[in-house]
C-alpha cells in the first residue's frame, strides 16, 4: 500500500507553445508509462487527445495522468494554456500541491505566464521553474532569469547550469547530484544558491556566516523547506524535444515539491475538478481525495447536491488508457464511474478538508448561440444543457417563447471551443453572435418592498421585505424576523427558495446583486392562502422594493498591465482615460513603458487590436478579473426585460398562476 508521503500532485502549467505537452510526453516515456514518445508536431501525443487540441496543436483541456518515479507517484494535471480556460486552470489549480512553470528559453515571460504565475502566488502553490527550450538558436537562460526576476519574482534561484545553450545537445547539471561542492564546477551559482536560501533559513545563515561547511543535504534540505512555504522556486533547464533535463526535473518534483497531507482513515472529504464523458460508461469525475478512503460500489455522499450516489468503478488514468484501481485513498487523484448527478466543483463528504475556493475570474460576457442547421434548434440546447451540467459557469439560458440560447463565457477563444466540442461531440453546428458585457445591478439605497396579494380570490400572501446594499461582492443573503403563525415556515421558504429568480432582473434587466434582504413582515391566510401563492407574491415584493431602493448599476472591472514601447506611451496613456482606466504612474526601463492599473471590460475588450497596430505589435496587454464596480448608467447599457414584469401586477399575476399550475 502507498502512503500519500510519496504521491505528489503536481501541474505544469505554461503558456500556449512553452512544449507543456512535450514535457508531459517525455516524463511518461522516461518513467516507462508510454514505450514510444509521441509529437505534438505530428499529432500522435498521448495526452493532447481532444480533436480541437490535435487540429490546432494545443492543449485546451485539463488532462489528468500519472506515472511512478523512484517510488513516488506523481499525478499530473496537464493545466490548459489560455487565459480563456482560466476557469478550468483554476479548478486544476485548486486540488495540486505544488506546480512546474514552463517557460521557453528564447520567448521568456510572456504574458500568460504572468497571469499563471500570479495565480499560483495568490493561492499559495510551491513552484518550480522550468526553462524549456535551451536547444534553441537565441537560447539566452540569464536574459529568461532577468525577466523572471524583473516581472515575476525575486525568489527563483537556478539548481543547474546550463552548457552549449542554442546548440542541439546542450548539457544540464544539477547541484543537488554531484557528491560534494567542489565537483560542481560553478561557484557562483552554488554560492548564489547558498546566500539565497540563507536569507530565509535562519539556520543555514548561522552556519554560513560561521563559515562552516554547508553539506549539499543541508543546502538541499532548507531548500525543500523553502519551497513548500513559497519562500524559493528552483529554476532548472532542459530541452524536452531531445529530452534534456527531463529526468532532473522529475527528481526535483519528488525532491522538492510536498505530499498532500489527509488521513486514510479520516472522514471522506473530496472535491470534483473535471468531469468528462465516456462513451460507453457515461459521466466520469475526477476527484482529488484530500481525507478518507472511498472503494468501488461505496455509496457516497456529494454534499453540494445533498444526494448519495454510488460508485460503479474507481480508475486511475495513464494518458487516455484508464486502469481500474477499485479504491482511492487520501491525497490521491482518480476518475470516478457511476455519478451521473456529479457536477464540476461538487464536494464529496465533508468540506473541512478542502482548501478554499479562490475565484480567479468569472464569467463576464454573454453571447448568443445559434445553429447554422435550424432543425438542430433542440439539439442544440439540449447539448449546451448537458455542457452547462457539467461546467455551470456556462450558465446556459434557453429563451424558449424567444427561442434563443445564451450563454456566459470568459473570452471569445472559448467559443472556438466550444464549437469544436459541439461538433465533434455532438455532430452540430454552432455559430456566435457578438460577445456583450454582462452588468449587474445592486441597491442603491435601504428600502422596503412590499406585497399584499389577495385578490382574485382564493389567494392570501402578504410580504414585508427590507432591502439593503451589501459589500461588493458578498452576492445575497436572506434572514427572516417573522414569526411562524404570522407566515408558515413552509412559506417562508418559498419566498427564500425564489429570491434568486426574483432578483434575476432589477430595474435596468441585470441581475441584482450585494444586498441584504430581511423578511420584515406579513401573513399568510388559515383558509385562503393557496399553496403557491408566496411563490407569485414574492417577485411582487422584491420589484416593489428594488423601484423603492433605485439601483445602480455595476460593471464587470479587469486588473491590467500594459508593456510596450516607451514612444507609445503618450496615445496609450491617453486611450486608458478614454476607455476610464484608472493607473498608477508609468514605469520607464529599457526603452519599454510599463503601465497597470483598473479598467472596465466594455472599453477594454476590442482594445487588444488597436493596441498591436499602436505598437507594430510589440504591446502586451494582460488582463485578469478583478469584480464588480459602480459605472454610471449612461455609460453602462440596460437588458431587455425577459417575461412579464412583476411591476405589471395584473398581467404578472395571471401570467404566473397560469405558469405555475402548469408545472
Ligand atoms: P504546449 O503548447 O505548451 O503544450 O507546447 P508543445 O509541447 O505542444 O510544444 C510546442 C512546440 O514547441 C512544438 O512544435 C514542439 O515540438 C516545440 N518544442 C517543445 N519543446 C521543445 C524544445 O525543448 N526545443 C525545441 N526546439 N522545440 C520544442
Amino acid at each position: 500500500m502507498q502512503g500519500s508521503k510519496s504521491i505528489r500532485n503536481i501541474g505544469i502549467v505554461a503558456h500556449v507553445d512553452a512544449g507543456k505537452t512535450t514535457i508531459t510526453e517525455n516524463l511518461l516515456y522516461r518513467a516507462g508509462v508510454v514505450k514510444t514518445l509521441g509529437s505534438v508536431d505530428k499529432g500522435t501525443s498521448q495526452t493532447d487527445y481532444l480533436e480541437v487540441e490535435k487540429a490546432r496543436g494545443i492543449s485546451v483541456r485539463a488532462v489528468t495522468t500519472a506515472f511512478e518515479w523512484r517510488n513516488t507517484r506523481i499525478n499530473l494535471i496537464d493545466t490548459p494554456g489560455h487565459v480563456d480556460f482560466s476557469s478550468e486552470v483554476e479548478r486544476s489549480l485548486r486540488i495540486l500541491d505544488g506546480a512546474v512553470l514552463v517557460l521557453s528559453a528564447v520567448e521568456g515571460v510572456q504574458a500568460q505566464t504572468e497571469v499563471l504565475w500570479h495565480a499560483l502566488k495568490y493561492m499559495g502553490i510551491p513552484t518550480l521553474f522550468f526553462i524549456n527550450k535551451i536547444d534553441r538558436i537565441g537560447a539566452d537562460v540569464d536574459r529568461i532569469l532577468t525577466e523572471i526576476h524583473q516581472n515575476l519574482t525575486l525568489n527563483a534561484i537556478p539548481v543547474q547550469k546550463v552548457e552549449g545553450q542554442g546548440e542541439r545537445h546542450p548539457i544540464v547539471t544539477d547541484i543537488f547530484t554531484v557528491q560534494n561542492r567542489n565537483d560542481f564546477k560553478c561557484e557562483r551559482l552554488w554560492e548564489d544558491l547558498i546566500s539565497a536560501a540563507s536569507e530565509q533559513d535562519e539556520s543555514l545563515l548561522m552556519k554560513y556566516i560561521d563559515g562552516g561547511n554547508i553539506t549539499i543535504n543541508e543546502l538541499k534540505n532548507s531548500v525543500m523547506k523553502l519551497v513548500h512555504s513559497c519562500r524559493l522556486c528552483p529554476v532548472l533547464y532542459g530541452s524536452a524535444i531531445e529530452g534534456i533535463g527531463i529526468e532532473e526535473l522529475a527528481n526535483s518534483i519528488a525532491d522538492f515539491l510536498p505530499c498532500p497531507s489527509g488521513a486514510e482513515d479520516g472522514p471522506l472529504s473530496g472535491v470534483i475538478f473535471k468531469l468528462e464523458r465516456d462513451k460507453s460508461m457515461g459521466r466520469v469525475a475526477h476527484v482529488r481525495l484530500y481525507s478518507g478512503t472511498m472503494v468501488n460500489r461505496d455509496s457516497v455522499f456529494n454534499k453540494t447536491k445533498n444526494l448519495e450516489e454510488k460508485i460503479s468503478q474507481i480508475r486511475r488514468t495513464h494518458a487516455n488508457k484508464h486502469v481500474d484501481t477499485g479504491v482511492l485513498r487520501a491525497g490521491d487523484i482518480g476518475a470516478v464511474y457511476g455519478w451521473n448527478n456529479a457536477g464540476i466543483g461538487d464536494i464529496i463528504g465533508s468540506s473541512e478538508y478542502i482548501p478554499k475556493e479562490q475565484r480567479l475570474a468569472v464569467p463576464h460576457l454573454t453571447v448568443q448561440v445559434y445553429n447554422k442547421n435550424d432543425g438542430d434548434y433542440l439539439r442544440l440546447a439540449e447539448a449546451l444543457q448537458e455542457l452547462t451540467d457539467e461546467d455551470p459557469l456556462l450558465s446556459l439560458e434557453w429563451l424558449k417563447n424567444e427561442r434563443e440560447i445564451h450563454i456566459k463565457i470568459m473570452g471569445t477563444i472559448q467559443l472556438e471551443v466550444l464549437a469544436a466540442i459541439l461538433k465533434t461531440r455532438f455532430g452540430l453546428d454552432a455559430a456566435f453572435g457578438k460577445p456583450a458585457v454582462i452588468y449587474k445591478e445592486t441597491p442603491k439605497t435601504i428600502g422596503e418592498g412590499f406585497e399584499a396579494y389577495t385578490m382574485p380570490k382564493p389567494c392570501w400572501a402578504v410580504i414585508r421585505l427590507l432591502l439593503e446594499p451589501g459589500e461588493r461582492g458578498s452576492g445575497v443573503s436572506f434572514s427572516s424576523i417573522v414569526r411562524a403563525d404570522k407566515i408558515l415556515p413552509r412559506y417562508q421558504n418559498h419566498i427564500e427558495k425564489c429570491l434568486p429568480d426574483a432578483l434575476k432582473q432589477g430595474l435596468y434587466g441585470w441581475e441584482v446583486t450585494d444586498l441584504k434582504v430581511t423578511l420584515i413582515d406579513g401573513e399568510h391566510h388559515n383558509m385562503h392562502t393557496h399553496p403557491l401563492d408566496f411563490f407569485v407574491a414574492t417577485p411582487m415584493a422584491v420589484m416593489n422594493g428594488l423601484v423603492n431602493t433605485g439601483t445602480v448599476l455595476l460593471e464587470p472591472v479587469l486588473e491590467f498591465r500594459i508593456s510596450a514601447p516607451q514612444d507609445s506611451g503618450g496615445r496609450i496613456m491617453s486611450d486608458l482615460v478614454q476607455m476610464r482606466g484608472e493607473f498608477e504612474a508609468p514605469v520607464l526601463s529599457n526603452g519599454n513603458i510599463t503601465v497597470s492599473g483598473k479598467i472596465p471590460v466594455s472599453t477594454v475588450m476590442d482594445y487588444p487590436v488597436r493596441l498591436s497596430s499602436l505598437t507594430g505589435g510589440r504591446g502586451v496587454l494582460t488582463t485578469r478579473f478583478s469584480g464588480y464596480q459602480p459605472c454610471p448608467l449612461e455609460l453602462g447599457a440596460t437588458a431587455p426585460r425577459r417575461g412579464i414584469n412583476p411591476l405589471d401586477r395584473a398581467k404578472y399575476i395571471l401570467y404566473a398562476r397560469n405558469a405555475l399550475s402548469e408545472q
